[in-house]
């Protein structure tokens, strides 16, 4: 069977990272790209907050250049979906959709994330176009701007006070009459004058010309008192959750209940030695690119630590 001395599962900025310090570290490391070549950047336009670059780059070019960066030197850059992974004894073995296996004495697991949809038709038709699932990615776009964020969770209590210090106005449409979030966040965006909770709301889509200039909202859906009416918007932003890609781990390594692998204090160690966790699968606060790359190389340095111990 092929054997490396580190399998890198993703090509998100955590992987290519993890590749870069693996390759020159000589570890020949072999990585599998998985269904997004490129990772979740490839999804967006221009990406304005990675350092380096002062006048932004488009997300599909720089997962491009950090794969160029990666083969230069030696990783072994692979299209192919890990479906299974055997951690029972090392060397740990990976099994691809073609049914290919590799034995490995170090696994990066850089899977990242996905975000959560509503599932309408319209996200999808204006996903770039004034539909964004992070607002810390996209709000700048929308400086003095009026928004919604959908949810009711801390993470959009989050999202809504972030965007209210760039946009004039912003709305949160939540589901139940009430709000799942902690107090405190709750009083957060209570007190802030430019946030408006309308409660009892669901989007059934969105409308534009050019991109989203409103939703369509039903308030009290399915009771007597129901009223659709649509509400002017320029952005509008899911903060519903993220689904870890973790799940060929499961049972394999320790995760929390939202299937985050967990890491072991300020390390990529997961539950399994020699296997490391890296960007969105084990983030589940800060989810950025830069974040995932520092984990990345973290993570390979890692391995290669492990390697050599
Ligand atoms: C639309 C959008 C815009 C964004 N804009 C910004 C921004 O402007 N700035 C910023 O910092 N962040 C931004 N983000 C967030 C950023 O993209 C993520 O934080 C980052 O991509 C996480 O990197 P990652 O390497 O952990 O995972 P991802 O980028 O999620 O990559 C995961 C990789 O794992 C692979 N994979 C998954 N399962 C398997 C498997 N079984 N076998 C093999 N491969 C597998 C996938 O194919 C993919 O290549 C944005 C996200 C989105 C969705």
């Amino acid at each position: 069977m092929e054997h490396t001395k580190c399998l890198i599962i993703g090509s998100g900025p955590a992987g290519y990272t993890a590749a870069i310090y693996a390759g020159r570290a000589n570890l020949n490391p072999i990585q599998y790209c998985g269904l997004q070549t490129g990772g979740q950047l490839t999804q967006t336009t221009i990406v304005e907050n990675f350092p380096g670059y002062p006048e932004g780059v488009d997300g599909t070019q720089m997962m491009m250049e950090l794969c160029q960066q990666a083969e230069r030197f030696g990783t072994d850059v692979r299209d192919g979906i890990i479906k299974d992974v055997d951690l029972s004894k090392k060397p740990y073995v990976v099994t691809t959709d073609r049914g290919d296996q590799v034995e490995a004495d170090t696994i990066i697991v850089a899977t990242g994330a996905s975000a959560k949809y509503l599932g309408l038709p319209d996200e999808k038709k204006y996903n770039g176009q004034g539909v964004s699932a992070c607002a810390t990615c996209d709000g700048f776009f929308y400086r003095k701007k009026v928004v919604a964020v959908v949810g009711g969770g801390d993470t959009a209590c989050e999202e809504a006070v972030y965007l209210a210090g760039l946009c004039s106005k912003v709305y949160i449409i939540v589901r139940k009459p009430y709000m799942r979030a902690s107090d405190i966040m709750q009083k957060r965006v209570n007190d802030n004058p430019k946030i408006e909770v309308l409660y009892e709301t669901n989007t059934v889509g969105l409308y534009g010309e050019n991109g989203v200039e409103g939703a369509h909202l039903v308030y009290r859906k399915g009771e007597t008192d129901e009223k659709l009416y649509d509400l002017p918007i320029d952005g509008f932003f899911l903060a519903i959750g993220h689904t870890p890609n973790t799940s060929i781990f499961k049972g394999k390594l320790d995760m929390d209940k939202t299937g985050y692998i967990k890491v072991q204090d300020n390390t990529t160690r997961t539950s399994v030695e020699g296997v490391f966790a890296a960007g969105d699968c084990a983030d589940p606060v800060y989810r950025q690119a830069v974040v995932a790359a520092g984990s990345g190389c973290k993570a390979a340095l890692e391995a290669e630590r492990y390697c050599n111990s």
